[in-house]
């Protein structure tokens, strides 16, 4: 009875810093909450590095990514190979160290690459560095401020054009990184790999990425993959005005569903009120934002666990009591639009409907695609059973196109996960770093099914319009945001690869 009480007055702290309702609560949370040490880490001026230097813009790097950017790379069942072998090439110009120093394979001969920079102690699991250097067709170029492929740098210092952002920015800082590094003399005791990867947008159309694969056949167990996902970003969190270093430990499930309708056909002029495609109408409105419950996966109860301390009074008690909030908190939060709300559930989102051949005919089939994003605790198969309990029409039948069940959990309590925190700190000292659900897919997934400690993480800090650009158009980043980038990398590939 006390717990019952205890979640409804938290409920209410949250849904009022929420907007939605209001009553708010007390003793309960608020003695809980005086027990708890909620203290800001305290970062003095002599813990800081250089700001001048990792702000400043690298005017060298920011060429070599543009050169980058001029290769239309895009990924797709059309796209042809010359642009993947100039890009390959250029890298092996732009990159003389690398090139000498590092062995370069085609694991199965596709579209990727890997490095291999030698370690001196084969007793250390080896650490993997990825980013993927296909990019998503620019659409309609005439949308774009400007060509997507002719990038330029506008008087802001701010890099426009596709594949900035997703991903050969990303891809750029761990090349700039070890090249440096390799100038420097630098011996990795670790084995560092780096796997670049050339069809992560097709979504494992042709085939997922071989390099997982081949890491199992010769028995190697990465100590930490990092990949794309995460971010250095605003506060997604209503209350709390801190920029944030969200790192995916996990991400969502994919599933492609196809969602067909089967009935008698006949004359458009003696319609029948069965026929499919009403058949198929009646099954898309029964899914609605509240088909999937709401629950707060792990990861993000961790999140607003640490943010308590930054946040406003009324709105920390509640946030440093989440873990007994529950289901209330996440119907609350899951309420809210964007990110946070789309991390508390499986979504659906109906992407292509079909049906029909004819004006005056009636179908005998319809169908919808469905893309569902499987949130922690569901899986393909539990989903499949919920939407056939939900629709509960036995002339609706479901196909799956393509399904993958959501990534497990990668821990936040080990030396990898301390590593990030680290190397964050080296490049962003005001950035508060966080675990999250990544929502959508990366190549990591596949790293995931082998080994537990996969992070996604991509070391620039992004505004929630330009996350908005990747596979949009005017994708753009700040320039002074490679060399924070790179700044991250040096300190990670230092701390964990070096003496
Ligand atoms: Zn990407």
């Amino acid at each position: 009875m006390a717990a019952k009480k205890h979640r409804s007055t938290a409920q209410s702290v949250i849904g009022k810093v929420l907007g939605t309702t209001a009553v708010l609560g007390t003793a309960a949370i608020a003695a809980r909450a005086a027990k708890q040490t909620l203290s800001v880490p305290d970062k003095t001026a002599e813990t800081l590095p250089a700001a001048e230097n990792l702000f400043s813009v690298d005017d060298a790097m920011v060429g070599r990514l543009l050169e980058m950017m001029r290769i239309p790379t895009i990924t797709g069942s059309d796209s042809t190979q010359k642009p993947f072998t100039d890009f390959e090439s250029y890298l092996r110009s732009a990159y003389p160290l690398i090139t000498k120093n590092l062995k370069r394979e085609r694991p199965r001969k596709r579209r990727c690459l890997l490095y291999t920079w030698e370690g001196s102690d084969p007793d250390m699991e080896p650490l993997v560095l990825m980013a993927h250097y296909d990019v998503v067709d620019p659409g309609d170029v005439s949308e774009w401020d400007h060509d997507p492929f002719e990038p330029y740098v506008d008087d802001d210092g701010v890099i426009h054009g596709r594949g900035c952002l997703d991903d050969k920015g990303c891809l750029i800082i761990i090349l700039e990184a070890v090249e440096q590094l390799l100038a420097q003399g630098f011996q990795p005791r670790r084995t560092v790999y780096i796997a670049l990867g050339g069809n992560e947008e097709t979504v494992g159309e042709d085939g997922p990425n071989p390099t997982p694969q081949l890491f199992a056949e010769r028995g190697i167990t990465p100590w930490m993959v990092l990949d794309e996902g995460g971010a250095v970003i605003d506060s997604p969190v209503p209350g709390i005005d801190k920029r944030l270093a969200v790192i995916g430990v996990s991400e969502k499930g994919i599933l492609t569903l196809k969602m067909t309708a089967h009935t008698q056909g006949g004359h458009a002029s003696t319609p029948s009120p069965d026929s499919a495609i009403f058949v198929l109408a009646k099954a898309l409105s029964t899914l609605t934002t509240n088909t999937f419950p709401r629950r707060m996966p792990q990861p993000m109860q961790e999140m607003l666990t640490e943010l308590a301390p930054y946040a406003s009074p009324s709105l920390r008690a509640a946030l440093a009591n989440i873990d007994v909030l529950g289901r209330p908190a996440a119907e609350a939060l899951g309420r809210t639009a964007g990110e946070l709300g789309a991390s508390m559930h499986t979504t659906v989102a109906a992407t292509m409907v079909e049906g029909g051949n004819a004006p005056n005919a009636l179908p005998t089939e319809a169908s919808a695609t469905l893309n569902i994003r499987i949130a922690l605790g569901d899986t393909v198969e539990s989903v499949i059973t919920h939407l056939r309990h939900q629709i509960n029409d036995d002339r609706i039948s479901f196909e799956v196109v393509e399904g993958d069940d959501p990534s497990p959990i990668s821990s936040t309590e080990n030396a990898q996960y301390a590593s990030l925190k680290e190397a964050i700190g080296s490049a962003w000292p005001d950035a508060v770093p966080v675990p999250y659900v990544m929502l959508a897919c990366s190549d990591a997934r596949f790293w995931h099914k082998h080994w537990p400690d996969v992070y996604r993480f991509c070391p620039m800090y992004m505004t929630a319009e330009q996350r908005a650009t990747i596979h949009g158009i005017d994708e753009n980043l700040n320039a002074a945001e490679l060399s924070r980038g790179k700044q991250f990398h040096l300190e990670l590939l230092q701390a964990v690869a070096g003496e």
